[in-house]
């Protein structure tokens, strides 16, 4: 889940990390009065979950109040990469000499947390990873034992040759490792972390992923969640506990476990199909949620063809077979569906779709030859 700055730096200040003062506000008037109180002169940053924000006009500096006004009339409304800007922050100002990057994001292919940082952060930090990657340097983290003190001035080192000023980067790069930890984030990012004219560091930026699947236990943050953008499907799929992706092909999927619908997704892909979801209904064969499934799926123009996989283990087929009669009376759709079901009572379940216009598969290539056909391979 994606989180705003402004709850970012929350939980960043909650961790002791050197953030500026702001408000956050959804009209102009508000961000004057929130200048004034600050003294006049502030930024205005748009708050929507894209990154590149400053060079889309989203962030603006303020001498005083009134352009305090001014700028966040402008922003409040502004479109950024296709979002609404609704709140904007005010911030207090700071007087920067030089602009670090540090964040951390968890490597897949080592399994393990990797601390980035840079000296040259600021907003082109994607144009240095891909013309001078030699100027942000890696560090693995070992996740049971944590990044050590010695390993955060290391880091510290890498950008900072002042001592005094590098003991505040080595503070803030340990301080963002246990912010990422402790909110279960999938990446945490400081772009970003200054130097003032004074030689005090300061997080003037924040952004943070957190792991969907720990929000269980951080009822602060899940709480944070914004659905102010989230589609009517993917609100639908959340409430009834399904995991839903879109994606752009023709290929509907309605699948029982995530690891069987990747399995499902690279199926399609290797006959030459493109899936147009994923959809993970879990293990319940409840033929409410199997409807709202094909309700989601079919919603989307795109859909030509729906595959419908599922394995039965301590979910019966034939109870999933009659949720899903039950769901085709529900749902008035033209696309074809294709079925296959494997696994305990599939007999019973083949017996109780024959008697009803669904296409079954024996088995899952066959099932995904013919989804893809129906799809028709070249539209
Ligand atoms: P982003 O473009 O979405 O990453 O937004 P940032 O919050 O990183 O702001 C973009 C840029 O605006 C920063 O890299 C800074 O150069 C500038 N900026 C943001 N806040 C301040 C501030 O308080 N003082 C000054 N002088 N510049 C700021
Ligand atoms: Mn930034």
């Amino acid at each position: 889940m994606k989180i705003h700055e402004h709850q970012a730096m929350e939980i960043f200040g909650e961790y002791g990390l050197p953030v500026s003062a702001f408000d956050v506000v959804t009209s102009p008037a508000a961000a004057r009065a929130a200048a004034e109180s600050r003294g006049g002169s502030v930024v205005i940053k748009a708050q929507v979950h894209v990154g590149g924000r400053g060079k889309a006009g989203g962030v603006k500096l303020a001498r005083d109040a009134g352009e305090a006004e001014r700028h966040a009339e402008r922003i409040l409304g502004m479109d950024i990469k296709g979002l609404t800007v609704e709140k904007v922050v005010v911030a207090e100002v700071v007087d920067i000499d030089r602009e670090y990057y540090i964040g951390i994001v968890v490597d897949r292919a080592t399994k393990k947390p990797v601390y980035m940082v840079s000296s040259e952060g600021g907003v082109d930090i994607e144009a240095v990873a891909s013309e001078t990657p030699e100027k942000i340097h890696k560090h693995s983290v070992n996740p049971e034992r944590g990044l050590s003190d010695a390993e955060a001035a290391e880091l510290a080192a890498k950008i900072e040759s002042d001592p005094l000023v590098a003991a505040q980067v080595a503070d803030a790069i340990l301080k963002l490792y246990a912010a990422f930890v402790g909110s279960d984030a999938s990446l945490a990012e400081i772009n970003p972390l200054v130097v003032t004219s004074d030689g005090i560091v300061r997080a003037i930026d924040a952004k943070m992923n957190i792991d969907d699947n720990a929000l269980y236990r951080h009822e602060d943050i899940a709480a944070m969640r914004d659905t102010s953008t989230d589609t009517v499907e993917l609100t639908k799929a959340r409430e009834l506990g399904m995991s839903f992706v879109k994606l752009d092909g023709n290929v509907g999927c309605l699948v029982n476990g995530a690891g069987l619908a990747m399995t499902t997704m690279d199926l399609i892909k290797q006959h030459g199909g493109e899936p147009a979801n994923f959809l993970d209904i879990g293990g319940s064969s409840n033929p409410d949620k199997v409807a709202t499934a094909l309700e989601i799926i079919t919603s989307d123009p795109k859909v030509r063809s729906v595959l419908i996989n599922i394995f039965g283990g301590i979910t019966r087929c034939d109870d999933v077979a009659r949720g899903l009669v039950h769901a085709m009376e529900r749902v008035n759709t033209d696309v074809p569906l294709v079925v296959r079901l494997t696994g305990t009572n599939a007999e019973e379940a083949r017996s109780v779709l024959a008697d009803h216009d669904l296409m079954t598969a024996d088995t899952l290539d066959e099932a995904v030859e013919k989804v893809i056909a129906l799809a028709g391979r070249d539209s």
